[in-house]
């Protein structure tokens, strides 16, 4: 990784009309070529965003034209692509590949996955203390990290809780379970500012070939942004996200926070955009409550998993309740029994269709079985509901 944020950055923005691989290709080289990132290293480590398992499409996570693309670049400097993410708290990592085919696009692609232990194991992981960190003041990050690149590709969306997500929010994904517990738990927006501290990546590429505003980051409304941007300054980057979707960076609580601390960054914008309003976003409505009830699990994690199988955690477990997510319920008044969302479905012993009662417990809130429905008999039950 960079030991070093650079003084000024050049954020390229490019457009994706003639395809998401091709614009991948040109931004990247609008920034100087992926030769001037990898610099010898012999790894690079593709950070997508795959918080859940919610396709490309649905603006929720990275494209894969976008990671294939950057993993060509990679290798063709010499260097080996290598994924390494973990989805949302609430989400099991596994299940989520599944639903998102990770494992064939990957082998597809020559692309090695880099399954850590998510609990933070000390083979896996090796710990920073970085200076000047307020609340977040340790955390762990892959050791892998140590020689090689990090490549981080989010995704451009809203997020309800921390009010957008991007290039700073998105490292999140590579701390074990344990850190992020704490990042929440302490407080989220700070810690996204601590955690930028001792994790700066080699090379952001935000993918806005879709993207999500109102209730993102898994069941927002999908932007349809059209664009890709690439910088080497995290914050830079956010800026410049910020401004094409016409929303004040400092509306965003943990760029405000870094933009406190650390002053405006300097960039200079190159590539097809000037940088002016692509599309204005709506942000997620301010739910005090839900964010509260959101932070809650947090706390309640740590004697819950001091008395739990290692691995188990409040959060998973309340999910897999039922009482609180996004999920969908069939309505047994319109059911045909025709079977589409099992068909749909791709985890097994998650519908029945004797009981059309759909198991919490394995359910992953992909949502496939809602929209492949002929009958519309699926309901979207939870917080912000999908479009
Ligand atoms: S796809 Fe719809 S109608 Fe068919 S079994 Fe499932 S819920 Fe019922
Ligand atoms: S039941 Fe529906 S939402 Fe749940 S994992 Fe299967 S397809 Fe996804």
């Amino acid at each position: 990784m960079l030991v070093t944020r650079p003084t000024t950055d050049t954020v390229a923005i490019t457009r994706t009309f003639d395809g998401v691989a091709e614009a991948t290709h040109r931004v990247i080289e609008q920034v100087g070529g992926m030769e001037s990132v990898i610099q010898g290293a012999k790894i690079a480590i593709l950070k997508p965003n795959l918080v859940a398992g919610r396709n490309a499409a649905s603006g929720s996570t990275t494209n894969f034209d976008l990671m294939k693309a950057v993993a060509e670049e990679v290798r063709a400097c010499g260097a080996e692509p290598v994924l390494c993410e973990t989805p949302g708290t609430e989400f099991d990592r596994d299940a989520t590949y599944t639903i998102l085919g990770i494992d064939k696009f990957c082998q597809e692609n020559n692309i090695r996955i880099l399954r850590v232990d998510p609990e933070g194991g000390e083979a896996d992981w090796m710990e920073l203390r970085p200076s000047g960190a307020k609340k977040l003041k340790r955390f762990h990050i892959p050791r892998i990290l140590k020689e090689a690149r990090l490549i981080n590709i989010p995704v451009l969306k809203t997020h309800v809780v921390s009010t957008m997500t991007m290039c700073m929010k998105n490292s999140m994904g590579i701390l074990p379970r344990p850190d992020r517990r704490h990042m929440h738990a302490f407080g989220i927006d700070q810690s996204i500012v601590d955690m930028n501290l001792g994790i700066k990546p080699d090379l952001n590429i935000v993918d806005g070939s879709v993207g999500q505003d109102g209730e993102g980051p898994v069941y927002g409304d999908k932007a349809d942004l059209q664009v890709l941007l690439a910088g080497r300054d995290a914050l830079a980057v956010d800026v410049a996200c910020c401004q094409i979707v016409g929303v004040e960076p400092r509306k965003i609580p943990h760029l405000k926070l870094a933009l406190e601390q650390w002053g405006m960054p300097w960039f200079q914008i190159v590539g097809e955009e000037d940088g002016g309003v692509i599309k204005q976003f709506r942000l997620p409505p301010d739910k005090s409550l839900y964010r509260f009830a959101f932070w809650a699990m947090f706390p309640i994690d740590y004697p819950f998993s001091l008395i739990a199988k290692r691995g188990t955690h409040f959060v998973t477990e309340f999910y897999k309740t039922g009482i609180v997510g996004t999920r969908p319920q069939i309505q047994e008044e319109k059911c045909t029994r025709c079977g589409v969302c099992v068909d749909a479905c791709p985890l097994p012993n998650v519908i029945d269709l004797t009981t059309l009662k759909i198991n919490p417990k394995t359910c992953e809130r992909c949502l496939l079985c809602y929209e492949a429905c002929p009958e519309k008999a699926i309901n979207v039950k939870g917080y912000s509901g999908a479009r």
